[in-house]
């Protein structure tokens, strides 16, 4: 194994640990043994990641991923430190069976308080995947409660990404989550054409008709329909129109079908409402949250639900939801989790996040006449340029560093979701970098 040397010719420290990368530690769907070398991130600090060691010239680069949506407020905000120290000081973990505590309880309410319409109950979970599982598991066990258990199947469009845990997988994009792979193995859920797409398009009456067919001709064996509201994201970086969300609510309501609503990677903030649903004035009967909660600190979702279901579920002769993660309700990501929200909200988050997304579509008007550039879009504060082609990773993320930004490119897409913090000259920098790599990839 060719081992990189600093410049004394004994292996670098940075090279010892990638090299111990390689051999030992999986990465996000990657082989074993590693085929890449991932950057060793030494240190971050407000929007700029620090690597061990240069890469194409940098040491610093400009993050444009927010850590996959999280990272809202950029890294270690004085804020969020300051409620994980004082957190740390009184207690970081503590079982949630017989007990509670006060972080917890704050979060659970004021996520209730914010969330859209009666959204009452918060369950606390690990990863915004379980929150999906907790999801299903809810509007499952609500229909069994109800007397009606043949309604266990799950409705969801194409082009959607829920997660990589069993459900959360079956409701995934068929193609893109590689069902194939799976088949025989995957529940079989039920699957609409894929939203036109275009957030300020008029919804098209005809997929509208498609959307109702679905559900009513599939409600006798339906539990849920489960959709990504107005943004689809890691399924393929496409926005609707909130039009096929309210839609989708009212063929729900008609036909007797629960609306679960995966905000994951749209809540707080990203499309520019706090959730994607207020685009459409919906209010699901079960809502995911994840990735932005602790303001990308620590791993932490919730699944919040209605008093109907939640009524419903103690309605059957096992009243209890049967689900309890042994790090349910994290004191110190619940800590942190309420800190960021507040400081969140404390803010004209609203101004910053339509201030990042108008120099995203500036500075990505050059990629709009770029060769190989199919598309250019801008929601909120998430830019994407889709390809005609796939994307060359290597050379994409290469252009990328070199132009001192950090972007993780995939499929036909080179695209961003920077901190609402950053600043003007860095967003523009994102976009440049943007540009360099759909022109390399
Ligand atoms: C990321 C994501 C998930 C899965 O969350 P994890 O924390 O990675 O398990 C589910 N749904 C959506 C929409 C997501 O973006």
């Amino acid at each position: 194994m060719p081992e990189r040397t600093a410049a004394g010719g004994s292996p670098s420290a940075t090279g010892t640990l990638s090299a111990l990368d390689r051999q030992h530690v999986w990465h996000p769907y990657a082989a074993m043994p590693g085929t890449s070398d991932p950057l060793v991130v030494e240190s971050a600090s407000g929007v700029r990641l620090r690597l061990a060691e240069p890469a194409y010239g940098r040491r610093e680069l400009v993050d444009g991923m927010s850590s996959w949506w999280s990272a809202i407020h950029g890294y270690r905000h004085p804020v969020l430190d300051e409620a994980a120290r004082d957190q740390l000081g009184r207690v970081s973990h503590v079982m949630f069976g017989g007990l509670t505590h006060e972080p917890a309880v704050r979060l659970a309410a004021r996520l209730a308080e914010v969330s859209p319409g009666e959204l009452e109950h918060v369950f606390l979970c690990d990863s915004g995947s379980v929150s999906v599982e907790v999801a299903v598991k809810m509007c499952l066990q609500y229909w069994r409660s109800l007397g009606r258990p043949e309604k266990r199947r799950l409705m969801t469009w194409r082009g959607g990404y829920h997660g990589d845990t069993w459900q959360p997988m079956s409701v995934c994009d068929p193609e893109g989550g590689m069902h194939h792979l799976w088949s025989g193995a995957l529940p079989v859920q039920v699957f609409a054409d894929a939203p036109p797409a275009g957030f300020a398009a008029e919804p098209d009456e005809e997929y509208v008709a498609h959307l109702h067919k679905m559900v009513e001709q599939h409600a006798h064996e339906l539990a849920a329909v489960i959709v990504e509201p107005v943004v689809q994201g890691a399924g393929g970086m496409r926005f609707h129109s909130p039009g096929y969300v309210r839609a989708l609510r009212e063929a729900c309501d008609a036909h007797g079908v629960l609306l679960v609503l995966d905000e994951i990677a749209t809540g707080f903030g990203r499309t520019g409402e706090l959730f994607a649903a207020q685009h459409a004035g919906v209010t699901p009967d079960v809502m995911c949250v994840g990735k932005a909660l602790t303001g990308g600190y620590v791993s932490m979702a919730a699944t919040l639900c209605t008093p109907r279901v939640a009524s419903g579920i103690a309605r059957g002769s096992v009243p209890v939801l049967a689900h309890g993660p042994t790090f349910m309700g994290n004191p110190l990501a619940s800590a942190i989790a309420g800190a960021s929200l507040e400081l969140l909200l404390s803010q004209d988050w609203q101004a910053e996040v339509r201030r990042v997304g108008e120099g995203l579509r500036a500075g990505l008007a050059a990629a709009a006449g770029l060769p190989g550039v199919r598309e250019v879009s801008v929601l909120g504060a998430i830019g994407v340029v889709r390809l005609d082609h796939e994307v060359d990773i290597g050379a994409a993320t290469r252009a990328a560093v070199s132009a001192g930004v950090w972007l993780r490119p995939f499929r036909d897409m080179v695209y961003a979701m920077p901190p609402y913090v950053t600043d003007d000259a860095d967003v523009a920098r994102i976009a440049a970098a943007m540009c360099a790599a759909a022109r390399e990839g």
